[in-house]
């Protein structure tokens, strides 16, 4: 990567040159590079000079997607302060404990969120982006942009894990960890580009990306915005809740380029007349955070024929800094099941119970090196120390086994479910059950049984009266060991609870 930068202000300052060029876009706001920068520079100025905030200080992020957010983070990044993304989806009593965790100096929140904040009775300084930013940033504004020397190892931004398997952890990410994760970016973006016969080299890119998840998982900060910075390309937001029929029609309006969904937020376009959106510059959609299953992959392309070339997934962590591995689409038309190989600067080890590797083939714990991986986990030696070895290897909870140098995922070590003697894993069965035509959605995991330990348990959510238990339990067992196929069943017709990163908290369901 030959642009190497230390930290993530040079980023800004290189973000300078791209101008008048769209940066940050939303369905009714446009806000170019030359903008975001002077309004990062007069907002750091005002964190400085009116609430005291200095190197290494927090500053929490508390809002729904928008530039507002973008423009806090890298308010942060000129004064050497650490972002930290708190989930916008908390309740009153995780946001305390958010903030017990990380004591930031100030909150910058979304009006929403400023009142879930007065209700958890914080005496913290709150600036709402509706009112106190723009009255800040035209108090604070046209002087220099402030710049705080930090060392490469400072930690850049904190964000929490989605909580799956417990308490949402603090994931620190160092600048060099950022840099290197924007260099990453710059050189797919400059890929793709090639691929789709425009000349990569040092102008700007005319790649646009589509933010859909939220900007306090990495999936979209890390990935889509930040890098926009080295590579001049826009990042396009759709206002509120996920609403497919608005989200195609910025794509058409905004010509966008790159999509990264959860696997959830793709299958609604297929409940979609996607015929009436013109989606031809939608040249790469990428399934990302949760298990995509085979059978949605061959639904998108049926529906989607444009698609066929441009489908890609990718397996990572909020700890792994950005993905781990991607599966092109010609990994995916190999093995569909497959999670792809390792991205350029990543090592990825399948090791057994005792930490050594074990053959080809053979399942294990996946294992990931690289210099995307975060420093630690804040304030918890012990979390980190058990979850990073000496040699920086990330121990990633997760089984899988790589074939071919193709990873595949079984699941996570939380979800398995063991059966007698046998180790289930829900993916595989849920992978199943959305082939049946009646079926939705699904979520398998494991329930006490007093002789096997755990038995497997199924909620399948389908019109009331389109199937019944026989006829899932005789689908999965043509296609399934006998150990497999469920033993116990809830229908509904209620959608299933899924977080940010579209998955299901599995320790939440019963049946
Ligand atoms: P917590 O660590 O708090 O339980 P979490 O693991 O859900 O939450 P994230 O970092 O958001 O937090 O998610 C990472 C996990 O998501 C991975 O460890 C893996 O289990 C799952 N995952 C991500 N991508 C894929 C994929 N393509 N296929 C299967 N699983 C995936």
């Amino acid at each position: 990567f030959a642009h190497r930068r230390a930290n993530l202000r040079e980023l800004l300052e290189h973000s300078r040159k791209w101008g008048e060029r769209d940066y940050l876009v939303t369905e009714d706001r446009r806000i170019s590079f030359t903008e975001h920068a002077a309004a990062a520079g007069a907002l750091a100025t005002a964190l400085a000079g009116r609430y005291g905030v200095g190197k290494g200080d927090r500053v929490g992020i508390l809002a729904a997607n928008g530039p507002d957010w973008v423009i806090a983070f890298w308010a942060a990044q000129c004064l050497g302060a650490i972002p930290v993304g708190y989930n916008a989806w908390w309740a009153p009593p995780e946001i305390a404990y958010g903030l017990g965790h990380t004591t930031p100096a100030v909150v910058v929140a979304d009006a929403k969120r400023a009142a879930l904040l007065a209700e958890t009775g914080t005496d913290l300084p709150v600036l709402t982006m509706e009112e106190d930013l723009p009255a800040l940033i035209a108090a604070f504004g046209g002087g220099e942009i402030p710049s705080t020397p930090v060392g490469e190892d400072d930690p850049a931004v904190i964000l929490y894990t989605s909580g799956t398997s417990g308490r949402p952890k603090g994931v620190v990410h160092s600048q060099r960890n950022m840099v290197a994760i924007s260099d990453y970016h710059r050189f797919t973006d400059a890929m793709l580009a090639a691929f789709t016969g425009q000349e990569p080299g040092d102008g700007p890119s005319e790649r646009r990306y589509l933010v859909t998840a939220p900007l306090f998982h990495i999936a979209s900060l890390h990935n889509l915005v930040i890098p926009r910075l080295l590579t001049g390309a826009a990042a396009v937001f759709p206002h509120g809740a996920f609403e497919v029929g608005r989200v195609l029609s910025l794509v058409e309006r905004e010509k966008v380029t790159n999509w990264a969904a959860v696997p959830t937020m793709a299958s609604r376009l297929l409940e979609h007349d996607v015929a009436q959106h013109d989606l031809s510059s939608l040249s790469a959609l990428s399934l990302n955070s949760a298990p995509t299953s085979p059978a949605l992959l061959a639904s998108l392309r049926e529906k989607i024929p444009a698609l066929q070339f441009s489908l890609t997934t990718s397996y990572g962590l909020t700890e792994s800094g950005t993905a781990a591995t991607v599966a092109t689409p010609l990994d995916l038309a190999a093995d569909d099941a497959s999670v792809g190989r390792p991205i350029i600067g990543v090592a990825v080890q399948i090791r057994d119970a005792e930490g050594n590797p074990v053959a080809e083939g053979e399942e294990g714990e996946i294992c990931i090196r690289s210099p995307y991986v975060m420093l630690g986990y804040w304030n918890d030696d012990a979390a980190t120390a058990a979850s990073i070895d000496d040699q920086r290897w990330l121990r990633s909870g997760d089984f899988g086994t790589m074939v071919d140098g193709r990873l595949t995922v079984s699941g996570r070590r939380t979800d398995l479910i063991l059966r007698g003697g046998e180790n289930v894993y829900p993916t595989e069965i849920e992978n199943v059950l959305v082939e049946h035509p009646a079926v939705r959605d699904c979520a398998v995991f494991g329930v006490a049984h007093p002789d096997l330990g755990q038995e497997v348990a199924a909620i399948v959510v389908a019109e009331p009266g389109a199937v019944d238990e026989e006829e899932l339990r005789a689908f999965v067992a043509d296609r399934l060991a006998y150990f497999k196929v469920p033993a116990r069943w809830r229908i509904t017709s209620e959608a299933l609870a899924r977080n940010a990163t579209g998955k299901v908290t599995r320790r939440e369901l019963a049946v």
